[in-house]
């Protein structure tokens, strides 16, 4: 009788641990995520323009997950309007975009003294583009295909530099 009881006490013990793990995970870890956002960790805010609409869409759903803030378009005009406004703390800017093209929009931006860090992603072929890419201002450059790793590890580095100029 004794044993059952304890038995019984074990299991109970043993289901609130896992509420309580659950608990955790549901509400605890997403608060703490906003936490950080509020005190600016990690809280960066992202331009991407990238004409190809599903890879545009798996790169923005990548950096939110990672805490960044994330505005897409996909042709070359809107890139050109978004990234003239400078707020951003990087640009991911594809090369071959539909009404103006990436090195244009970088040769604009520059000229219009915004220094926000940009990262080119361009496809194996556009050797020249990205020379050209370089040559133009942008900081650096990322070949199609690559994997979430390197790309993340690029954003970090690439916002790493911008804050070193602001300090
Ligand atoms: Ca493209």
């Amino acid at each position: 009788e004794m044993l059952k009881e304890n038995m019984q006490k074990w299991r109970f013990l043993q289901k609130n641990r896992y509420f309580f793990k659950t608990f955790k995970i549901i509400l605890i870890i997403p608060y703490y995520n906003i936490f950080r956002c509020m005190k600016g960790e990690n809280y960066m805010k992202l331009l991407i323009v990238e004409d190809e609409i599903q890879l545009a869409d798996a790169l923005t759903e990548i950096l939110k997950r990672n805490m960044y803030n994330v505005d897409t378009v996909y042709d070359g005009i809107d890139g050109l309007d978004n990234a003239l406004t400078g707020v951003y703390d990087g640009i991911i800017l594809d090369i071959m975009l539909p009404h103006m093209n990436g090195i244009e929009i970088l040769r604009q931006i520059r000229k219009e003294k915004i220094s926000t860090p940009v990262l080119l992603l361009t496809a194996r072929s556009e050797v020249e583009d990205k020379i050209n890419g370089l040559d133009c201002g942008a900081d650096d450059y990322l070949t199609k295909p690559f994997v979430t790793g390197e790309l993340l590890a690029r954003v970090r580095a690439m916002t790493r530099r911008k804050g070193e100029i602001i300090d």
